[in-house]
């Protein structure tokens, strides 16, 4: 793979920019794979990276039925913090947003991490209560955060209103060092280096099946053939029962539409990320001058892929009182994606009851922060059988009752 640097961008300046090679190939299906990886979202293209990176692993296929990024991946609005309140998830999340810092130089692919800061508002008296025992639960964890006062609040952002007559603002929890990243450039970054090693990445190849023999994988049956594979990587988000039910297991998981939109450009009035999480939206300003608004997630299960018109009323209502600018702008487009939602509000990284098949799934709301870390565990997962940080997220906690409650932390959809 040719690395991309000033010199290469200067030297094919002069060349007309005819000599770029593609960023990753585009390979016929083997017979058959070591491991095959189920979804090309950042999450199953993180796990094929780190496969070969940290394991040697390269007889890796990674499958997609559309277009890499094209699920969650392309469709968040890109926040990446670690203020969670479980040790457990203080883990993966901080690994994740650590794995960030360097991911660009990591790759050779600018995915234009930018920690500009999240501020996650308290509004009310229950809320300024729960965020200082995050604040002193990410202490405790190592996570650089910090509740500050109304008046901090408002110097990081200016365009807040703090006096709102129903949610004036109490405090908010600031951690400095998360921020945003690009996100199909996270897709892209993976996809380039993982190929580069040796994954094969392939699109518009949709799985339709999976073969068991005497509880154990033998491969899939896909839109362009059958596979056979030693091991299965069930990585698709909102999609997971699906595949689950094809491998023959169930999950608890609903899948739900999470919607997004953003307004027109407009001058820089932030230079943060603020997530309202009492009146459940969340904002942060584009480089492009877009600001993108979070909202919650539809109330009830489907497969949509879409925004509606109920959510733009809602979200919209939710922020106007906090940040009255929002009044005045227009909103030029609105979107959806399929989220995975467990009862706990934490991820599944996990074997499952067929041998071989390993599923990494239930990032509902808030996944895309997790890509680095996720891939880097799911990775140790299916190389060595267990891994310290995927640990926790088996599927036997579900019947333990051995919960990793984050529903405070992911609260809002982010
Ligand atoms: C509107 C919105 C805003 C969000 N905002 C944030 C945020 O600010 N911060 C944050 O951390 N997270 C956020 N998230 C959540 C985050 O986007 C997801 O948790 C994360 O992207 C999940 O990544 P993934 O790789 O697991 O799934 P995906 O990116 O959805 O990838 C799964 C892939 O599997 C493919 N697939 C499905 N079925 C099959 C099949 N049968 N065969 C082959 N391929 C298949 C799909 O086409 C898809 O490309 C948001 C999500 C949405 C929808």
């Amino acid at each position: 793979m040719r690395r991309y640097s000033a010199f290469a961008l200067a030297r094919e300046a002069l060349n007309h920019h005819e000599g770029w090679e593609r960023a990753w190939g585009s390979p016929e299906l083997k017979s058959s794979y070591d491991v095959v990886i189920v979804g090309g979202g950042g999450h199953g293209l993180a796990t094929a990276y780190y496969l070969a990176k940290n394991h040697g692993i390269t007889n890796v296929a990674i499958l997609e039925k559309g277009w890499l990024g094209g699920g969650n991946t392309g469709r968040n609005t890109t926040i990446i913090r670690s203020n969670y309140l479980q040790e457990e998830s203080a883990a993966i999340y901080e690994l994740s947003r650590s794995l960030y810092e360097t991911l660009s130089q990591d790759l050779n692919f600018n995915i234009m991490f930018s920690p500009r800061g999240v501020m996650m508002l308290c509004q009310t008296e229950h809320e300024l209560r729960a965020m200082k025992r995050t604040a002193h639960a990410n202490r405790l964890a190592g996570i650089e955060t910090e509740l500050v006062d109304p008046a901090t609040v408002a110097k990081h952002c200016p365009i807040i209103n703090l006096d709102g007559p129903r949610y004036p603002v109490l405090g908010g929890l600031w951690q400095p060092r998360a921020g945003t990243a690009r996100h199909d450039a996270v897709a892209w970054g993976y996809a380039r280096a993982a190929a580069a090693m040796g994954v094969d990445v392939i699109q518009n190849c949709e799985v339709t099946g999976v073969d068991v023999s005497n509880g154990k994988v033998t491969g899939v049956r896909t839109t362009r053939g059958g596979v056979r594979c030693d091991k299965l990587a069930v990585v698709v988000a909102g999609h997971s029962t699906v595949l689950a039910d094809m491998a023959g297991f169930r999950l608890p998981i609903e899948s739900v539409a999470l919607q997004a939109m953003v307004s027109e450009p407009i001058k820089p009035v932030m230079d943060i990320v603020v997530m309202a999480n009492t009146v459940h939206g969340y904002l942060s300003q584009s480089d492009k001058g877009e600001m993108v608004v979070g909202g919650g997630a539809d109330g009830y299960n489907n497969y949509t892929q879409r925004g509606s018109f109920q959510h733009i009323e809602e979200t919209v209502r939710a922020l106007v009182e906090t940040f009255p600018i929002i009044g005045r702008l227009k909103m030029l487009r609105q979107w959806g994606g399929i989220v995975d939602m467990t009862g706990d509000r934490s991820p599944i990284l996990s074997k499952t009851p067929v041998e071989g098949v390993f599923v990494n799934c239930g990032w509902g709301t808030g996944g895309f922060k997790a890509i680095p870390g996720s891939g880097w565990a799911t990775a140790g997962l299916i190389a060595k059988g267990e891994d310290d940080v995927a640990g926790p997220f088996s599927l036997d906690r579900f019947r333990e009752g051995r919960m990793i409650d984050e529903s405070v932390a992911a609260a809002v959809a982010h």
